[in-house]
């Protein structure tokens, strides 16, 4: 891998490691387990497990399981999976907020007896009301005076649960004319009678994600508590919850800008509206930014590590571009990829003179940089598949490809010469009647140039496959900034086309995810699920060649 790219958090913590402040790195990686990850996750896993990395360091997963009607097993088990194929593994078990609720119980007893906390009786409505507005200070609520005594015996009662969802919060009390609301006295605790994946019904009321994610992260002695910009806002209530109660350590929170990615939803609220609404095929549909989806459609860890690498982190928006993220990944299987041949559109080729015996198979290396990867048969026959586009009738000048009367090199193969177009009644080109010049195999036509060059594939000894191939999602760059429409109404409806086409048999066992080049096509990764290795061929078009988003 890469050398690091310098940024503001490694400066940080370089300085932190020198003087002394500590002496390791502990990072978390915090996700609440109420989606698949998308790509912006993976931006920030790198983050966290690469500076541990770096720095020799640790980093937990943890989940921020504190709403318990949004989450569920299968995603918390989800995540695991994409970090690890990711390429990281955490520090220790997993953890999970909801292990810390006996201690953000009594934490919550702590900030009472202090004369820091209260229970507060308003409705919503009324707290918003209160709450003020950024131009307007809130107003204290009538509770906020309530006795010490008072407020330890009501907060156990709202444990006990005799009392109703959402008749009462715990508020800290901070103050309701600070200029940042969060600081308004912000709720901490509120009662919501729900299943939890981890507690069951032990608990019937809640912790809210502020108050519990800076405990969280002092349990765990984590020392850099990186979370994106949108947290900047609820620093001063980070440090002001540690710094209440009697905690081993006080985490510095350091924000950094989130990836936007073009083309793309980086929200798992949206992301989980194109699944229930079947507007695509499920959470790793290989169009989705998800991890899941990424990888299913043959984007690698290696890929996916460098892209996050070569966007950097900073505290500017970044919308990325697409191409960012098709080029690391294109870069990475193009040095891995076996090159096979494969026809999307096929045209059928009869070779005239084809002589059985005589015309050869040949064989062609699997990757012209990996010899290691070793050499497969191409077999030759009288009947060939070729691209439809390789053919074009009355071509334009400058095209080296087949043509009436022309000549193309067939890869690995012979110099073929097209003598006879067969058509159907409505005109259509059905078939190309072609000779081959024997004399150039391994060598130059003599006293002719022949520039093109095709791929093609045997029909007796193809293999049929299913080819899926992908475009953009959505038809604009930022689906989701649009103040008048929906992001829904800039779905590509042509984002996912699905041909019949041939492959060369040498691909008959390709695993689930292997990846290849199919020849001038494009890098094609055996679909995860419906591909059955020598049964049925279904292959995901991964990334093109050459970078199709300038169109
Ligand atoms: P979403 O809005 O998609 O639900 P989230 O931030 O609520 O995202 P979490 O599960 O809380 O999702 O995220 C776990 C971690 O990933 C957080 O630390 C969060 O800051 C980070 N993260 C989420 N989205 C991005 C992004 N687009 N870029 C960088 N980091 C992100
Ligand atoms: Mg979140
Ligand atoms: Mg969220």
């Amino acid at each position: 891998e890469r050398d690091p790219v310098p940024h503001f958090i490694r400066n940080i913590i370089e300085a932190d490691l020198k003087g002394g402040k500590h002496k390791s790195v502990v990072t978390r990686f915090p996700p609440e387990p109420n989606g698949y990850l998308h790509v912006g996750h993976a931006k920030s896993i790198c983050l966290n497990f690469g500076l541990a990395l770096d720095y020799q360091g640790k980093c937990n997963l943890r989940f921020d399981d504190t709403n318990p009607e949004k989450e569920s097993e299968e995603y918390a088990l989800s995540i695991q999976d994409d970090v690890r194929w990711l390429g990281f593994q955490w520090d220790g078990e997993v953890r999970w907020a909801s292990d810390y609720f006996e201690q953000l119980y009594a934490f919550g007893v702590e900030l009472i007896k202090q004369g820091k906390a209260y229970v507060c009786d308003l409705t919503p409505d009324e707290m918003r009301e209160y709450r003020g507005t950024l131009t307007q200070p809130g107003k204290d609520s009538p509770f906020r005076n309530r006795s010490v005594e008072e407020n330890t015996e009501l907060f156990q009662k709202m444990r006990a649960g005799e009392y109703p969802d959402g008749s009462k919060v715990l508020r800290a009390k901070i103050d309701m004319a600070s200029p940042n609301i969060n600081m308004r006295d912000p709720a901490i605790y509120r009662i919501r009678r729900a299943h939890h994946i981890r507690t069951g019904d032990k608990w019937c009321i809640y912790p809210m994600y502020d108050y519990t994610h800076c405990i969280s992260d002092a349990l765990e002695n984590i020392t850099h508590s990186l979370c994106t910009l949108e947290f900047e806002d609820h620093r001063p209530l980070y440090d002001w919850v540690l710094d209440q109660i009697s905690v081993p350590c006080h985490p510095q929170q350091i924000e950094f800008s989130r990836l936007e990615l073009q083309y793309a939803i980086t929200s798992k609220r949206k992301l989980n509206q194109l699944v229930t609404q079947g507007l695509v095929s499920g959470w790793d549909d290989p169009r989705m930014p998800t991890i899941v989806g990424m990888r299913r459609r043959g984007y690698t860890p290696e890929g996916i590590r460098e892209f996050t690498r070569r966007i950097g982190i900073s505290k500017s928006d970044n919308v990325v571009d697409m191409s960012v993220l098709e080029g690391c990944i294109r870069e990475d299987v193009e040095a891995k990829a076996p090159r096979v041949m494969a026809v999307v559109k096929p045209l059928k080729v009869t070779i005239t003179n084809f002589v059985e015996g005589e015309s050869q198979s040949r064989e062609g290396e699997f990757h012209p940089q990996r010899p290691e990867l070793g050499k497969r048969v191409v077999p030759f026959a009288k009947e060939i598949w070729i691209e439809s586009d390789d053919f074009m009738e009355l071509p334009p000048d400058g095209f080296h490809r087949l043509k009436p009367g022309g000549e193309v090199r067939l890869r690995y193969s012979y110099v073929m010469c097209c003598d006879e177009v067969i058509k159907d009644a409505a005109g259509n080109v059905t078939e190309l009647r072609c000779s081959i010049d024997p004399e150039t195999l391994g060598k130059n036509p003599q006293g002719r140039k022949v520039k093109g060059v095709i791929h093609w594939v045997s029909v007796e000894d193809a293999l049929p496959v299913e080819i899926r191939l992908y475009d953009r999602l959505f038809t604009v760059p930022k689906p989701d900034s649009d103040k008048e429409q929906d992001f829904l109404a800039f779905l590509n409806p042509d984002s996912l086309t699905v041909v019949q086409g041939w492959v060369e048999p040498s691909a008959r066992d390709a695993q689930p995810e292997m990846l290849y080049q199919f020849e001038r096509l494009g890098y094609f990764c055996a679909d995860r699920r419906d591909h059955k290795p020598g049964e049925h061929l279904v292959f995901n078009r991964t990334v093109t060649l050459k970078d199709s988003w300038a169109k």
